[in-house]
């Protein structure tokens, strides 16, 4: 379908968004046409303003708004346990349970040689430097039961048995290959109190 340029603009940005194919990124772009300019501007500022505000904590990598994210301020939280997760949408997942009062770890990935992504790629260095300062007694590795979430989580075991930490890997509640994110708040519970050593 021929388009007038701004729209062809819309379409070509929206598309680029994961899930938004050319079809889903017409539909959104002639609905925002017809929107009222005002609900199109309280959008794209919130866009805008959400991106610029958002940072990583210095301490564990998750999603902050501080130099530290609401978990690692917040002095209620356990420092003695840190449960190891791949991005920052595992960590909301295990939040909205409200089960778990421990400190977070993200790696911003897992470990995947067939796309070059080595231990050097994510952050298992920053995980090793906090045991080695803290005084953790638990790690929970509680990366996604796939290929790469278990040999990311085997790989980080050894590494930190010599510390003599406890290490322990959620249970298989959730479903092979399914993502931490998409398991629902009982089965991600289930997942955490039966975590077994390593
Ligand atoms: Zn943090």
């Amino acid at each position: 379908m021929a388009q007038i340029e701004p729209i062809a603009r819309m379409v070509t940005e929206l598309s680029r968004l994961p899930g938004i194919g050319q079809k889903t990124a017409q539909r959104l772009a002639y609905h925002i046409v017809s929107m009222p300019l005002e609900d199109v501007r309280n959008l794209a500022t919130a866009l805008w303003q959400g991106r610029k505000a958002i940072r990583y904590c210095s301490c564990c990598g998750n999603y902050a708004v501080d130099e530290l994210c609401e978990v690692c301020a917040n002095p209620q939280r356990h420092t003695g346990e840190i449960c190891v997760v791949r991005d920052p949408r595992d960590v909301a997942a295990m939040e909205r349970m409200h089960d778990y009062r421990g400190l977070y770890h993200v790696l911003h990935g897992t470990l995947s040689p067939m796309d070059g992504v080595g231990p050097d790629d994510i952050r298992i260095r920053e995980l090793m430097e906090r045991l080695r300062a803290g005084d953790v007694h638990e790690v929970i590795l509680a990366t996604n039961p796939d290929i790469e979430g278990e040999a990311t989580a085997t790989y980080i075991a050894r590494l930190i048995k010599p510390l003599g930490i406890r290490v322990t890997r959620i249970a298989h509640g959730i479903p092979v290959g399914a993502d931490l994110e998409y398991a629902d708040d009982v089965t991600l519970s289930k997942a955490m109190e039966g975590r077994r050593e390593m």
